[in-house]
């Protein structure tokens, strides 16, 4: 506790721990695509999986050629052609070569490749005669070795990992065809506030376009979940009900919900009036996002409170939404790694409260990148529209009442 408000790790810390990981399923690589894998990927086959050349050119026995210079080149006779996908290994007596081609297999009797640069007719009468001009640097030049970089029965991935583009490449490459991975959360985004509009829909004095139902999809989507229900009610406590119950049971359930709005002190607070039992209401140290609810239901589903505020909402859920999606998927890493960056400039933060702070990066100085408020105006929670201008957050400890330019911020990414 500090100033009777709960920390942002304690708060996490309830939160991961009412976690369950989901069920597994397997699937094919291509749909394992943004999935995350829930046992280590093992190579069935190597990387490469035979010795194969590194070069066009003429598969060769370096002791052949082992003194060839433009003065004294060496000649050898071209006895086979071995383009990508042969399965041919022809047999290469003293003074033979074969043609090869970048990644076809180096014949058993050859063991060095003279790329078609170093011999005198290059691609030309490649199949008669090769005529070497220089000398391999070193027995086995421009072979790729068989297991060089996998061998079969190798963990090419653990359990826990992110199979994004490069992930499922190397799965592929070694011959993984398919994989075990994380079911994806269900998740319903329920709006609350009797103000709340469609955007684009007439409105009347004091009604504003619903905004966080978006956000919180979108959010919710880049962090594995798959949205199944995106709804906003009014205050009123009727709809809300429904919309829980709707959630919590049949098949229509979710495995997490996420409401905004409706969790702080005032009146017509409905998530506080209808879940006001089931849920934790805590107010934590941190800005913004102080009103928080977190709880789970008899039916399991994990609920998540956010305060209303955008910036709050967005905030909330990168500290607490987003690393309970992924622990649900089993993802090894839960936070995103910080940079430590100089201030651009001075900016005030709350006292006894950790500041996340919408922030831009100042890429003017590539070897020398800066942090800054992405409104130069100050940090308001309602201040939707800045918040489309910002691609991180700065967060700055509880104890600091101001960062000064130069002070060294932990600024979080917040791509992918
Ligand atoms: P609340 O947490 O319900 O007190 O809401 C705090 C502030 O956030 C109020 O100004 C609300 O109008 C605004 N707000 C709440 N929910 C949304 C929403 N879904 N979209 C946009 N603004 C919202
Ligand atoms: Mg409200």
């Amino acid at each position: 506790m500090s100033g009777g408000l709960r920390t942002v790790e304690d708060q996490l810390a309830d939160v991961l721990a009412a976690v369950r990981p989901l069920p597994t399923r397997t699937a094919g690589l291509a749909d394992g695509a943004g999935c995350v894998l829930r046992e280590a990927a093992i190579a069935r086959g190597g990387i490469p999986d035979f010795d194969n050349s590194a070069m066009d050119g003429f598969a060769v026995r370096f002791d052949d050629v082992a003194t060839a210079s433009a003065e004294r080149p060496v000649d050898l006779a071209v006895i086979a052609d071995l383009p990508a996908g042969t399965a041919d290994d022809p047999h290469l007596t003293p003074g033979e070569a074969a043609r090869i081609m970048t990644g076809s297999p180096v014949p058993s009797s050859a063991d060095t490749i003279v790329p078609f640069e170093d011999t005198a007719g290059g691609l030309d009468d490649s199949l008669t005669t090769a005529r070497v001009l220089a000398a391999p640097a070193r027995r086995g030049m421009f072979v790729r070795r068989a297991h060089d970089d996998i061998r079969p029965g190798d963990t090419v991935l653990d359990a826990g990992t992110l199979l994004g583009p490069r992930q499922l490449a190397a799965l592929a490459a070694a011959d993984i065809a398919r994989v075990t991975i994380s079911e994806s959360p269900r998740v319903v985004v329920i709006s609350t506030g009797s103000e709340l509009v469609e955007p684009g829909f007439p409105r009347i004095r004091g009604q504003i376009p619903e905004s966080n139902g978006l956000l919180l999809e979108a959010l919710s989507r880049q962090a594995g979940g798959t949205v199944i229900r995106r709804v906003h009610v009014d205050d009123g406590g009727a709809a809300f009900r429904h919309e829980i119950a709707a959630a919590t049971t049949g098949g229509s359930r979710a495995d997490v919900v996420i409401t905004s709005g409706g969790v702080s002190a005032g009146a017509y607070e409905v998530v506080k009036t209808e879940l006001g039992d089931a849920l934790r209401f805590s107010r934590v140290a941190m800005q913004p996002g102080k009103p928080q609810a977190f709880g789970v239901l008899p039916s399991g589903t994990l609920v998540f409170g956010l305060p209303g505020n955008p910036v709050s909402a967005a905030v909330s859920f990168e500290v607490f939404v987003r690393p309970a999606l992924l622990a649900l998927q089993g993802r090894s890493d839960l936070r995103r790694p910080a940079l430590r960056l100089p201030a651009a400039e001075s900016w005030r933060t709350p006292p006894g409260r950790r500041q996340y702070l919408p922030a831009v990066v100042d890429r003017t100085d590539p070897a020398g990148w800066s942090v800054r408020p992405a409104t130069p105006g100050g940090s308001g929670s309602h201040l939707a529209g800045a918040l489309a201008l910002a691609e991180a957050y700065a967060v700055v400890p509880e104890e600091t009442a101001v960062v000064e330019p130069g002070d060294l911020i932990d600024v979080v990414l917040l791509e992918g």
